[in-house]
């Protein structure tokens, strides 16, 4: 029986298991986690490749569910996803895939993002909504501090929509299979605290110009005639907010 307040949606399409599964590379790293395997209906995929399977589930009875079902051990099983720390994992890669639990699907990519050195790939599905923010480029109305904090460490891919009635229960909203390779943007390393604090400020008023909406922030006195002030957030690249907090930071 699905528990909602753990965001339990089962797949019943085993193609489009497949297809979720099929989305990661298998390339250069030898670790795989999945969050929230649930019934098993990717993990059975993922078990009969080369890599080591990782399953971060914190339902008891789908943990039970999948011992007695496929070959995993207990330690297969590493408990909840947003509180690893992949200390098992060494100096090693390990890439992330899952059906995620909806409620938490920020803390999920966030956490990705914290952990990018380590994290080469994801493939996942989301609410449809985030799958669109999370690949959204500039000048569109889903282009906001998801889809800048994402793409600053990784290429997003839009891959597939997938339909409410192929899921038990059916969730209210349609969902989207997106991937992320990394590929992190140069200029960030040592500035991506500021760099957060500059989005998310940025982006805070979204229909203000950045004069207005980066006030919070103490803007340097020698950017204050910066091109970009007379912008919105928007209207910035990922590329453009980098640069930008590279100048913040050198002018503090
Ligand atoms: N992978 C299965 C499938 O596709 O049918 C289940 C997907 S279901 C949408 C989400 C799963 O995430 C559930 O099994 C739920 O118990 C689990 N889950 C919820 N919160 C979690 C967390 N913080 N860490 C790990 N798993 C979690």
């Amino acid at each position: 029986k699905a528990k909602k307040h753990l965001g339990q949606h089962f797949l019943t399409d085993e193609n489009i298991a497949e297809k979720i599964v099929e989305g990661l590379s298998f390339e250069n790293y030898k670790n795989i986690m999945e969050v929230g395997p649930g019934m098993g209906v990717l993990t059975k995929y993922l078990l009969e490749k080369d890599q080591k399977i990782y399953l971060a589930e914190i339902d008891q009875e789908s943990i039970e569910y999948l011992k007695k079902n496929y070959h995993t051990t207990e330690e297969t099983f590493v408990g909840d996803f947003l509180k690893q720390d992949f200390e098992f994992i060494k100096q090693d890669q390990i890439a992330i895939i899952g059906n995620f639990p909806y409620n938490i699907s920020s803390q999920i990519l966030f956490k990705i993002i914290d952990y990018y050195q380590i994290v080469p790939e994801m493939v996942g599905m989301f609410q449809k909504e985030v799958a669109e923010r999370t690949a959204a480029v500039p000048r569109t109305k889903d282009y906001g501090i998801l889809s800048v904090l994402v793409q600053a460490y990784y290429d997003v891919t839009y891959l597939f929509t997938v339909h409410e009635n192929v899921f038990n229960p059916p969730p209210k909203v349609k969902s989207g299979v997106i991937k992320l390779t990394r590929n992190p943007k140069e200029g960030l390393a040592g500035n991506e605290v500021l760099f957060k604090q500059i989005v998310k400020a940025g982006f805070g008023q979204r229909r203000k110009k950045l004069s207005n909406s980066w006030k919070v922030l103490n803007i340097p006195e020698a950017l204050k005639t910066h091109e970009f002030l007379d912008k919105r957030a928007e209207e910035l690249s990922v590329e453009d907010f980098i640069s930008f907090t590279q100048l913040w930071k050198e002018n503090q």
